[in-house]
């Protein structure tokens, strides 16, 4: 009897071995032909521009933005100062990088204390604010999308520290008629830790007006908001978008590595 249901489990382990061995015998193939990806040199650190991204502010001088001259650029830093600073190239979808650094000593509280905000496409606001151990409503803590989502967490260094923004942005589309075709869409890293997750945009991000879209171009500036307080930045890159275009050079199919046949994917 024992020796009977050693044989059975014997039997059942060789006919999975056997199944699996079969399995492997087909590889897959999609049919896409596919461009070659283009090399990008990455930087030293995460935090480096990488080989491909155009610099907005390297800590020499804000030349790349309108009214950059208006903030201090001092020691490698850009402070806010008098007035919104809006970069001078146009931006669709996009990978930025931006750090900023809350003023110290802290002062205010809420919405005044270290407000800024890097706003895409100048009307699509992630907030820039003081948020460590200081209370603000939830919908526009630092890392929020301005009246429309908190941060899923808080991940603020204390104010004189270094927060990094890592955000990939993905620009609304509009049909000719004006009509929304594809909405917003926004993923935010900040000091490494992921804070809004692909979030769909209602749209615009006002203080006073319920969020609603209103077709605008395709590529618009970039815009750091002047609140009044002296928030620092530095570091700031950012990466077109640009996804790669393969063609379905034949139908996805599966090619027997035992008879060499191709068989074609089922639909
Ligand atoms: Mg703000």
């Amino acid at each position: 009897m024992r020796k009977q249901l050693l044989q059975t489990a014997l039997f059942v382990v060789l006919i999975g071995l056997a199944t699996e061995a079969r399995a492997q015998n087909n590889e897959y193939h999609s049919g896409m032909k596919w461009p070659e990806p283009a090399i990008v040199t990455p930087g030293v650190t995460n935090a480096d521009p990488p080989s491909d991204a155009i610099v907005l502010f390297d800590g020499k001088d804000l030349s790349a933005w309108e009214n950059g001259e208006q903030w201090i650029v001092k020691d490698g830093v850009a402070t806010v100062k008098d007035t919104n600073i809006r970069t001078k190239q146009k931006f669709g979808d996009c990978q930025l990088h931006v750090e900023w650094s809350a003023p110290v000593p802290a002062k205010g509280k809420s919405q005044w204390r270290g407000n800024s905000g890097i706003f895409l496409m100048e009307v699509y606001e992630i907030q820039v604010l003081d948020s460590y151990e200081s209370k603000t409503y939830f919908d526009g803590q630092a890392g929020s999308l301005y009246k429309q989502v908190p941060p899923m967490v808080n991940a603020m260094r204390p104010p004189g520290e270094w927060n990094g923004y890592d955000i990939i942005w993905n620009a609304p589309r509009f049909q000719e008629n004006g009509e929304l075709k594809k909405p917003a869409y926004v993923t935010v890293i900040h000091n490494g830790v992921l804070i809004q997750n692909h979030y769909e945009l209602k749209g615009p991000t006002r203080y006073d007006v319920p969020p609603k879209y209103v077709r605008h171009e395709a590529k618009l500036p970039i815009v750091l908001q002047n609140h009044g307080n002296p928030v620092r930045y530095r570091n700031i890159w950012l990466r077109e978008i640009k996804p790669i275009v393969g063609e379905q050079a034949e139908p996805p199919y599966l090619h027997s590595h035992v008879t060499g046949k191709d068989t074609p994917v089922k639909e």
